[in-house]
């Protein structure tokens, strides 16, 4: 059976930064058939939960991974390292069981894939990934965005 990791708060743990989850049957329906390591980058790295919202500023997740863009709570408190700590251990999650593929939340700025806020805290989407997404598509392991899930990241 392959093995996929997935966003824990599309599984039902309340781990989002609002204290919520976001469980859909279309995710359920989407890992029939499938080993599934839930995980969560953010709270991995280290972060409370409920926490302040968090965007990517100066650039996306690749950007952050090479030292030029920054995660910044919409308190003003960089939380950088957290991020790409929990990315970090994501992966190495991801690694161990033998995960070829990721399942994650979108436009989040850890799991987010494709899009995510712009860094302005007004709901705006830029093209990019989150921190987690690009450590994984840099590692070879493939993201698709959940189905079924309504807008705003975790
Ligand atoms: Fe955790 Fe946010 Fe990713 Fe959900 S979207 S797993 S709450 S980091």
């Amino acid at each position: 059976m392959e093995a996929i990791l997935v966003s824990a708060c599309l599984r039902g743990v309340p781990c989002r930064f609002d204290g919520r989850h976001k469980a859909s049957p279309e995710v359920e329906e989407a890992l029939a058939d499938r080993r599934v390591v839930s995980f969560c980058p953010e709270v991995a790295g280290g972060l409370a939960t409920p926490r302040p919202p968090a965007e990517l500023v100066g650039g996306d997740g690749h950007d952050v991974l090479d030292g030029a863009a920054r995660v910044v709570e919409d308190t003003g408190r960089d939380v950088t390292a957290e991020f790409v700590d929990g990315a970090r251990r994501a992966l190495a999650a991801a690694q161990h069981a033998g995960c070829t593929e990721a399942l994650l939340m979108p436009r989040s700025p850890s799991c987010g894939r494709g899009a995510v806020y712009d860094g302005s805290f007004t709901g705006a989407l830029v093209p990019g990934d989150g921190v987690t997404a690009a450590l994984f598509e840099r590692n070879g392991i493939r993201v698709r965005p959940a189905p079924g899930t309504t807008p705003s990241g975790g």
